[in-house]
């Protein structure tokens, strides 16, 4: 697929809601206004991706399962043939949410920064969240059975790990502990925490940002097979740099990075995903238009020299707080201002549960 022929990959936070208050948050969700669509507008925008053509669409947050109807959204995308995923904490999830999962998403991953609850609870700002989201993990792992007994298309679930410096010690224990625990799952995934939104902080590339060694042992060959060893046979284990969202001009013209479109609550298209900066809204203009004017955005001179130069974690964090502040709007700004006000000290270390 070439950037000509439109994304491969969309990402729909669908609301800016979320009952957690993760350290890392990329979106800052808890935080400012929901920007949640209408339940008709939701489809509106399901139906504009669709022409788009994209290989999966993840809907995420936010919380995507407080979103009202997100079921008949993901449903409708389905039945189009776009394959579907959801991201969610497991805070709020039910029995019957499970089970229907189940039927309209293709994969459903479940957040999870910790393997103890002190690790977990601490990253992700809420007591309890830990315990949530293992019960989350116990009503997909029942579905999952119950549908293999059943012989229906089976319920495909994973755990995702933002790996930062207060869980990479305890990676080897997602293996040994935690997976064990649900029979059915399939995969397990750390990912290198991306400096986007909260997780651009300064205060936060200085205490929990992945170093470069850190990065490159997560994602060395001998990492892996050393945590695909310890994991039940039936789970994969995979780990990421995710330098692929940097979004190097050179690295993206070469075609080695996914092509990503990354759409707000409201419809807002980002130029690029991770960056502050929008293109316009897909319930007013044409989803393709929208998507070539964020590319070339990647020809943009100030674009050119801010990202081509990120090789380490830390040029990449800075390079997003340029970003950010050159194509963010005005409020985008502010709410970047008073994030660093409100976090000196910051909160991942003063976190009271
Ligand atoms: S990282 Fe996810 S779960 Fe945590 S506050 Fe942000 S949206 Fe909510």
């Amino acid at each position: 697929m070439s950037a000509s022929s439109g994304p491969e990959v969309v990402v729909w936070d669908t609301t800016y809601a979320c009952p957690l208050r993760c350290s890392h948050c990329y979106s800052e969700s808890g935080r400012r206004a929901p920007r949640q669509l209408s339940h008709e507008d939701m489809l509106r925008v399901a139906d504009a991706l669709i022409t788009l053509n994209p290989r999966v669409v993840a809907l995420s947050g936010g919380e995507p399962l407080v979103v009202k109807g997100i079921f008949e959204v993901a449903g409708r995308l389905s039945r189009a043939g776009v394959k579907t995923a959801v991201y969610t904490s497991g805070w709020v999830m039910e029995p019957w949410m499970a089970t229907g999962l189940a039927t309209v998403f293709d994969e459903v991953i479940v957040s999870l920064d910790g393997a103890t609850a002190q690790v977990h609870d601490r990253i992700r700002g809420r007591r309890g969240a830990f315990d949530r989201a293992l019960s989350a993990l116990t009503l997909l792992d029942g579905v999952a059975r119950e549908r293999r007994h059943q012989k229906r298309s089976p319920l495909w679930f994973g755990i995702d790990c933002v790996v930062i410096r207060s869980n990479f010690p305890q990676l080897e224990e997602f293996c040994t502990a935690i997976a064990p625990r649900f029979p059915e799952l399939r995969t397990l995934t750390f990912n290198a925490a991306v400096p986007e939104g909260l997780a651009s902080r300064p205060e936060f590339g200085r205490f929990e940002l992945l170093d470069d060694e850190q990065v490159a042992d997560l994602t060395s060959e001998h990492r892996r097979a050393r945590l695909q060893e310890l994991a039940p046979a039936g789970v994969r284990v995979f780990t990421t740099d995710n330098q692929n969202l940097v979004m190097r001009p050179d690295r993206f013209a070469s075609g080695v990075d996914t092509l990503v479109m990354q759409i707000e609550p409201d419809g807002d298209v980002r130029a690029l995903p991770v960056y502050e900066g929008t293109v316009g809204n897909i319930l007013q203009e044409s989803p393709l238009d929208l998507w070539y004017r964020g590319v070339s955005r990647l020809r943009d001179p100030f674009v050119v020299e801010t990202l081509s130069a990120v090789r380490t974690m830390q040029d990449w964090a800075e390079a997003v707080r340029r970003m950010d502040y050159h194509f963010g709007s005005q409020e985008v700004r502010s709410r970047i201002e008073r994030r660093s006000v409100r976090t000196n000290p910051p909160e991942f270390t003063a976190l009271a549960l």
